[in-house]
């Protein structure tokens, strides 16, 4: 796909990483999020470089691991997702220090049983536990959590790296994140008031658990959930996760800013003068009301440009903004080029970043889909390839 590309910003990535480490205490770790393909930015890519500035890196899965140890990223990787209970994969889990987010008894249980059955010599496999603090999501319920995480800390074969916790809206549900917040510490205070009376036995060297809950919501907007590390995803990549954080963080932090990292451009396959009066593209969703100069693009919705974008995207050629013109194809795009002079075939389109004086940024394309940037970056083809610029 080299009539496509996107183009990952090195100065903008460690500029982001060293803002947010102006906002957290230098005792907190930062963790660079890197699953999905880095959110659509490339994970190798980004890996590499968030692993040299960062305490570790999370993925979503074992495959996205392996791809960073691959690339000989030595840094501590946490899964977050679920992964294979195969005992091979297992085996190269221990063997690469890969932790791996728990999400129940059971869970921790049957990993437990499988590296017993086996030889992976003396070493265990690590976890970070997750407790279900009122996400609805993957993790053990707050009721269970004392007794849970002491049966898993007594189970053979597995070692406890950590303790985690996920918010579901840790800005617009303040005092429901604070309810979240106050029974994760609980639950730390009772295994650590249990550890100190057993002297050591049960719940043994809790005092060296991590405990983490804070994505990049937090944060930016609620200190107080930062404890021992901190998860760093949508803000690494120069993304505001909330638009209404933006007032309240310069408020305590006025010099503070996120780059976004991320531009996807294209090259323009074919330019052509349009008559007046036709249709453009399938279902014949535009009509041409004056001689259009339409700009063909290899970009459609299998590459991740959403074809909700049909008649209301933009792109940039020239500087200007040009509109899409008719319905987003599989693969291709046209674009109404009327306004730019000199407009031929090769010249590059960006469909996210800046162009002269313009810029798109994935916001701008996520309310018009009715979606989050997330979603916009994260959906762009892996396929397609993430050059690193400075
Ligand atoms: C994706 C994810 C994050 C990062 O969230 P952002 O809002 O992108 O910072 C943190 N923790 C968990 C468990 C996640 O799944």
């Amino acid at each position: 796909m080299n009539n496509t590309w996107v183009e990952i910003s090195k100065s903008a990535l460690l500029h982001n990483i060293a803002s947010i480490k102006t906002i957290i205490q230098p005792c907190v770790k930062l963790m660079a999020v890197v699953k999905a393909n880095a959110y659509g930015h490339g994970l190798t890519q980004v890996g590499e470089i968030a692993a040299d500035y960062t305490d570790g890196l999370a993925v979503i899965n074992l495959d996205e691991a392996r791809l960073l140890r691959q690339k000989e990223i030595h840094a501590p990787i946490l899964v977050l997702g679920y992964i294979s209970e195969n005992e091979d994969d297992l085996a190269w889990a221990i063997r690469e220090r890969i932790e791996i987010a728990v999400n129940s008894l059971s869970h921790a249980q049957r990993l437990s049983k499988i590296i017993k059955h086996s030889s992976y010599g003396s070493d265990s496999l690590r976890l970070h536990i997750k407790i279900d603090t009122g996400m609805g999501r993957m993790g053990i319920l707050t009721s269970n959590a004392v007794d849970y995480v002491k049966q898993i800390s007594e189970l053979p074969n597995l070692a406890i790296k950590g303790i985690m916790s996920h918010f579901a809206d840790a800005v617009g549900h303040r005092e429901y994140a604070q309810e979240q917040l106050k029974r994760f510490e609980d639950i730390k205070f009772q295994l650590y008031r249990q550890s100190v009376q057993d002297n050591g036995s049960g719940a043994s060297g809790s005092q060296d658990w991590v405990w983490h809950m804070a994505k990049t919501e937090a944060i930016l907007d609620f200190p107080q959930s930062h404890l021992d590390a901190v998860r760093l995803g949508i803000g690494l990549y120069g993304l505001w996760p909330n638009i209404k954080l933006i007032d309240r963080v310069h408020a305590l932090h006025p010099e503070f800013e996120l780059k976004p990292v991320l531009s996807w451009k294209t090259r323009i396959l074919q330019v052509k003068d349009y008559p007046e009066g036709e249709y453009v593209g399938y279902g014949c969703t535009h009509k041409t009301h004056r001689q259009t100069r339409i700009a063909i693009l290899p970009a459609g919705y299998y590459e991740g440009y959403d074809r909700g974008l049909s008649n209301k995207g933009d792109v940039l050629i020239g500087g200007k903004r040009c509109p899409i013109i008719g319905r987003i194809c599989m693969n291709m795009c046209m674009v109404d080029a009327t306004g730019v002079k000199e407009v031929k075939r090769g010249d590059e389109a960006v469909l996210i970043g800046a162009q002269g004086r313009e810029y798109i940024s994935a916001d701008e394309i996520a309310k018009k889909i009715d979606t989050v940037h997330y979603e916009v970056v994260a959906r762009i083809n892996p396929k397609i390839e993430r050059i690193i610029t400075e």
